[in-house]
């Protein structure tokens, strides 16, 4: 019904009943009485009224402690429709709070920071990932103005240029940061921050692996093609002189086999698609072919032994196999000939344990810590003497990556070093044989 006629029609009938009760008396006890019940009605409605004014002013003050009257006449509407509102508007705060609530939560999740700004660059608010990009903190810095905050030239220049469209490379805090700023509604702006040091060393890993790389099989490629040159331009040379030079051109071909070889296997264990193949390992015949590789290598001129006394373990034999001869084989080269070199499969506390001693050239401290970076060498042309490629303790890296294991390396310079491959106990095969005893020196 039309809320009109709703708030008249009672009230009129309320009134013409007043007035014909007056009228009543003012009939049956004279002009005096019937004017006093009128005058008295009134009253009393207006009290009431007053009442509910009083009321009204009261819930007003106080919308969510005091309660609403049920009401009386016109007012029992007035009330329930306030009633209404203020249900619906309870309803619209609760479902705003916890839209808030999602969204404060969704952007704390994002990986790229969000900053609210004002026109003026004051700052509104900020997500965890912007605090840590730009080194805000929201409860203090919170009102102030983000060029205060954020102390870069390049970004002071980004603010005082005003091409926001155009994004600005930034690093800040050893990070290198994409940042942005875009203005929304009509006096805020958001500034979007993307952290790219990971993809940007990545990258950089990548170009230096391609000139690394390059440079390695240019080398060999040269002596090749300067034998090969030396051969067209002189068809006379000595048959002995034609045999040094074929000698040298496979060898320097064997290098570049290796390297490639080395470069192939690397790509591999570090391929996402190439999930480690967990087999047992049956860790004796593995350490003896280990052994006689080492024995091969060094042709006599070490003294090479193995102690034998750890478990067999769950992992990738080939993968284990290609770790461990390159630790036994760089132990080989970089030990003078009448050095010693120990082989030690051990269990500790920890879980199983792998290392190469040996007492050969040793390595200063200032290296440990890159030795398993692609190419990095102490002494490039000893490297290369024997036949180096400078991946191998990165492939030893990557290999213990896919097994979690780790390497612990000692070294003393002229005294030697010992690299321990350390493996966590999980990685113990079931059901482990008991491993068989025994201390070889040969
Ligand atoms: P490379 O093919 O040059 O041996 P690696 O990655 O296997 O490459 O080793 C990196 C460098 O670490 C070597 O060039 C060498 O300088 C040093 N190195 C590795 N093992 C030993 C060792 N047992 N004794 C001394 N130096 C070592």
């Amino acid at each position: 019904m039309n809320p009109q006629l709703l708030f008249w029609v009672p009230a009129g009938l309320r009134l013409s009943l007043l007035l014909i009760g007056a009228g009543i008396v003012w009939y049956f006890f004279g002009s005096i009485a019937g004017l006093a019940t009128g005058l008295i009605g009134m009253g009393i409605a207006l009290v009431m009224q007053l009442h509910y004014l009083y009321r009204l002013a009261d819930w007003l003050d106080h919308p969510a402690s005091a309660r609403l009257p049920d009401g009386w006449g016109a007012w029992t509407d007035i009330f329930s429709r306030l009633y209404k509102l203020r249900r619906d508007d309870e309803k619209n705060q609760a479902e705003l709070t916890e839209w808030l609530a999602r969204f404060r939560q969704a952007m704390s999740l994002l990986p790229d920071g969000v900053v609210i700004m004002d026109d003026v660059l004051f700052l509104e608010w900020c997500n965890p990932a912007a605090e840590k990009h730009l080194g805000l903190q929201l409860d203090r810095d919170k009102g102030m103005r983000v060029t205060n905050l954020i102390r870069s030239p390049e970004f002071m220049d980004y603010i005082i240029l005003g091409r926001y469209e155009q994004p600005l490379t930034l690093s800040l805090r050893e990070r290198k940061l994409i940042v942005q700023i875009i203005p929304f509604e009509n006096r805020r702006q958001i500034l979007v921050t993307h952290d790219v040091t990971d993809a940007e060393r990545i990258e950089m890993m990548r170009r230096d692996f391609v000139a690394n790389a390059s440079h390695e099989l240019r080398t060999p490629l040269t002596v090749i093609n300067g034998f090969l040159e030396i051969a067209a331009n002189q068809p006379n040379l000595a048959a002995q002189t034609r045999l040094d030079h074929l000698k040298l051109m496979r060898e320097q071909g064997l290098r570049m086999q290796n390297l490639i070889d080395d470069m192939l296997a690397l790509t591999r264990l570090e391929s996402i698609d190439y999930p480690v193949r967990r087999e047992p390992v049956n860790m004796w015949s593995l350490l003896d072919q280990v052994l006689q590789e080492a024995h091969a290598l060094s042709a006599g001129r070490h003294e090479i032994g193995l102690t034998f006394d750890g478990p067999d373990i769950q992992g990738s034999r080939d993968e284990l196999h290609s770790a461990f001869s390159n630790l036994v084989s760089n132990a080989v080269r970089y030990t003078a000939a009448g050095g010693v070199i120990q082989l030690i499969w051990k269990d500790t506390e920890k879980g199983p344990q792998f290392s190469v001693q040996d007492n050969g050239i040793g390595i200063r401290p200032e290296h440990i810590s890159r030795l398993t970076e692609r190419f990095y060498r102490v002494d490039k042309s000893r490297s290369r003497e024997t036949k180096g490629t400078g991946l191998g303790l990165a492939i030893v890296k990557h290999v213990l990556l896919r097994h979690d294991a780790v390497l612990a390396v000692h070294s003393v310079p002229d005294q030697g070093s010992t690299f321990a491959v350390k493996f966590s106990r999980t990685c113990v095969a079931k059901g482990d044989r008991a491993a068989p005893l025994l201390d070889e020196i040969v």
